[in-house]
């Protein structure tokens, strides 16, 4: 726990760096803060003089909201905690159209993806407990079979019942949107880098947002770290304009136990950390790119590039769970390029990544 404070005190505590280009008309600024219990960063040349510092507050504003108004399963006043405070009453919890668009969305991916990403997978993850001991393992146990059948019994994304207003779940079911949340929260920074900047960059943990047209039009590099550590980046990525980036691992978030590393992506089949041969799983999806005729309900308060910063995050889940053949399928459903790093270092990728590759 003294740890996790630590590291997010050191967050908090990183003084805003910034370069002005104010006789110009904008301004670059990068900062580093934290959003979402995780290190972020963000490079952008602000429209205006001056305005940077502006558009980093709004950035982290954003960030704030999200996780305790709306997202966060840890923080009591957020409308997903209240979803599971409630679970068991036949009522339910009321919510906001933003939430419910999320939460459906979420749901019917659950569906796509046959539970391998499951919104309902907060009993098994808070049993394991594995973001929380990846920072300080004191006291760590590996739960026993009974527990983690028990915990199961409590997930299954058929029994979430969402509409545009209202969520209702079985007692002991939670809500789980920690993998989704920075892409959540990217898709936010989009809008305000949009609205603010020439053009920038936010990393939030493994999940990145390239926006807009670097000045001489080079494009952005984004490097895919090194699943095996041995290396800073295993391979870098070159994307022109405005992308959605995100990476899922074995390698971030783990504790390990006589030799074993028990990591923080569940597979809801057994209750056991995923173990489907890949280590690491990349997406990356255009900010525009147009969802028509991919859902069966109509998201309306979510705009594509929601959905694409959403997607990019859950689909790595999702993959990591489902392993190369189905993960290579869903990622073709979608129409979106992926990278795969398989347990013995060899890597396998979509066609249209093999484009972007460095
Ligand atoms: P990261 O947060 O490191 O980017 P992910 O995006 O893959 O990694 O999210 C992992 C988190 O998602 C876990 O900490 C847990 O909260 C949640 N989670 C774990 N397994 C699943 C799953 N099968 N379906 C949906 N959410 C999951
Ligand atoms: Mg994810």
């Amino acid at each position: 726990m003294q740890n996790r404070m630590k590291k997010l005190l050191m967050g908090i505590f990183i003084i805003p760096i910034f370069i002005c280009g104010c006789s110009f008309g904008y301004e670059d600024y990068s900062a580093a803060g934290t959003v979402m219990g995780t290190i972020f960063t963000a490079g952008f040349r602000a429209e205006g003089a001056g305005n940077g510092a502006e558009v980093w507050t709004q950035l982290n504003q954003a960030g704030i909201r999200l996780e305790n108004d709306v997202l966060s399963r840890r923080v009591e006043a957020s409308e997903v905690s209240c979803i599971n405070a409630q679970a068991g009453s036949a009522a339910g919890c009321k919510i906001s159209e933003e939430l419910a668009d999320y939460l459906m969305l979420c749901r019917e991916f659950s569906a796509q993806t046959d539970g391998a990403f499951d919104v309902t997978v907060g009993a098994l993850s808070t049993l394991w407990g594995i973001d929380e001991a990846a920072v300080d393992s004191t006291g760590f146990e590996v739960p026993a079979d009974e527990a983690v059948n028990s915990a199961l019994d409590l997930c299954g994304y058929e029994a979430f019942e969402v509409s545009d207003n209202c969520a209702v779940m079985p007692q002991g079911m939670i809500i789980d949107l920690g993998a989704v949340g920075k892409g959540i929260y990217l898709a936010k920074a989009y809008d305000i880098l949009k609205d603010n900047c020439k053009y920038g960059v936010v990393a939030a943990g493994g999940s990145i947002l390239t926006y807009g047209y670097k000045e001489g039009g080079q494009p952005w590099h984004v490097g895919i770290a090194d699943p095996f550590g041995k290396a800073d980046v295993i391979a870098s990525i070159s994307l022109e304009g405005s992308y959605f980036v995100s990476t899922s691992g074995d390698y971030e978030r783990y504790v390990e136990v006589d030799g074993v590393r028990y990591h923080h992506i569940l597979d809801t089949a057994t209750g056991y950390p995923a173990n489907s041969g890949l280590c690491s799983v990349t997406v990356i999806i255009p900010a525009d790119k147009s969802w028509d005729g991919y859902f069966s309900y109509k998201y309306n308060s979510l705009k594509d590039y929601d959905i694409s910063g959403l997607l990019s995050d859950a689909l790595t889940t999702a993959v990591f769970v489902m392993g190369e053949e189905e993960g290579l399928k869903l990622a073709q459903h979608y129409e979106v390029d992926i990278l795969l790093v398989r347990n013995d270092g060899t890597m396998v990728m979509s066609d249209g990544m093999k484009r972007h590759i460095d």
